[in-house]
């Protein structure tokens, strides 16, 4: 570790979300001392369900987490993919042991709160972490020189040789740097749905994951929790207020928009109780993610819409380069040397957020396609044999 420094001036990190507690743990184990603010009264995420694919993974287990990871995730061993309109199995993407073998770590499904358990769990075994609560930033004050402040809600304030923005798409920090850059509504509202295995329709709670496409919707299903819950999202067209993150939308429009839907499918989605909605926000990529002594990371600088199940997946990559540059930095402290770090990190997570983001757009291209193009999709998924469809992903999950 390079930058001895920071011992006395910890690395203050805003937000308890993946990235942050990810980062949390990466600058711990590389001996750098951090502090992480959390506005919420405790760390916890909405009680759904989401997917790690093996560049998370391979990240997670370089940290220590393999062991907890095995205990509390699933890994599938295969994505089926159907079509809504008639509910015809169209092809699969391997994972599993294929997977394990290609990328150096498996693909996984896990509860989010239990991945946030987890972390929470492994960063409080660690000395140089501190963890606070209740502790909403407002202010950060930077001069160039001296160490950065953040000030918090309650009026306390904490120094640091650095402030890492990891809170999230309506980052605060952000708009402190930037107020131009603003998230955009995409148009499109993720339906969440978590159910014991039991109260779930037979239909939807198959092993593996499973992926049905549709011309104005498509819908995820896959087991968490060892197989005890099942976690569903589906995606539609539609407008919701911004900013709220459980938004009471009465689930007739979800229902509503898989009107032409192969019927089974269509009747084992009414089935379900307790669909909350989502409006999904997205970040135009923008630069630069840093100012001085502070920086942001995940979904406060590239929110990206979730069709390629990337966006936590960013976060964890982001903050173990960032917490690698900042432990080998030559002093986080000078001007030259954090600028060096600061331009590396934001050239190198930029480029591979951007190419994401626009596969991310092209599947919903694909997952959503009507007419002829429905017809070239599924004649394409039908002939393509499932190992190329797994290797077109070779870019994403070797990196
Ligand atoms: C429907 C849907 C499905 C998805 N599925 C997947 C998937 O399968 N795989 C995947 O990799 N990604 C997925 N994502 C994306 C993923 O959820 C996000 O990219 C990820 O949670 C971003 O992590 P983060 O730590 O950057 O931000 P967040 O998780 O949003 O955490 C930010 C934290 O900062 C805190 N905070 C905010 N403001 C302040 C403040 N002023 N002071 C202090 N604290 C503050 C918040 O309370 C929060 O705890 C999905 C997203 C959606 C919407």
């Amino acid at each position: 570790m390079g930058c001895g420094a920071l011992q006395t001036s910890p690395i203050l990190i805003i937000g308890g979300g993946v990235g942050g507690l990810t980062l949390a743990l990466s600058l711990a184990k590389r001996g750098v001392a951090c502090q992480v603010f959390e506005q919420s009264a405790e760390f916890s995420e909405f009680g759904a369900g989401i997917q790690l694919s093996p560049n998370a993974i391979r990240r997670l287990k370089s940290l220590g987490l393999e062991d907890k990871l095995a205990a509390f995730a699933t890994a599938p061993d295969k994505i089926n993919i159907h079509d809504s309109i008639d509910g015809a199995e169209l092809s699969h993407i391997p994972l599993g042991a294929m997977a394990e073998a290609r990328y150096g770590a498996p693909y996984r499904v896990i509860a989010r709160q239990h991945l946030i358990s987890l972390l929470l769990e492994a960063v409080s075994d660690e000395p140089l972490v501190e963890l606070f609560t209740n502790k909403r930033l407002l202010h950060l004050f930077q001069d160039g020189q001296s160490l950065v402040k953040a000030v918090m809600e309650d009026e306390s304030v904490y120094e640091g040789a650095l402030l890492i923005g990891a809170d999230g798409v309506w980052s605060r920090v952000r708009t402190l740097l930037n107020r131009q850059i603003t998230p955009t509504q995409t148009g499109l509202i993720a339906w969440r749905a978590l159910l014991p295995e039991r109260d779930a329709p037979a239909l939807l709670s198959k092993a593996d994951t499973n992926v049905w496409l549709g011309p104005a919707a498509h819908l995820v299903q896959y087991r968490v929790a060892g197989g005890e819950k099942i976690n569903l999202v589906a995606v539609t067209k539609g407008e919701a207020r911004p900013r709220s993150w459980a938004e009471d939308l009465p689930a007739e429009l979800l229902f509503e928009q898989i009107r032409g839907w192969h019927k089974p499918v269509r009747r084992a989605v009414m089935e379900v109780g307790g669909w909350q909605a989502w409006p999904l926000m997205l970040l135009k990529p923008f630069r630069p993610w840093f100012k001085g002594r502070a920086v942001l990371m995940g979904d406060a600088c590239h929110a990206i819409v979730p069709f390629l199940a990337q966006g936590a997946a960013m976060a964890i990559e982001d903050a173990v380069l960032l917490a690698d540059l900042i432990a080998n930095s030559e002093d986080i402290n000078r001007e030259d040397a954090r600028d060096i770090v600061l331009t590396h990190y934001e050239a190198e997570r930029y480029r591979r957020c951007r190419r994401v983001l626009s596969k991310s757009i092209y599947n919903l291209q694909f997952y959503h396609a009507k007419g002829a193009l429905r017809h070239v999709r599924n004649g394409m998924l039908r002939f393509t044999p499932p190992k190329f469809l797994l290797r077109q992903y070779d870019w994403l999950y070797k990196e």
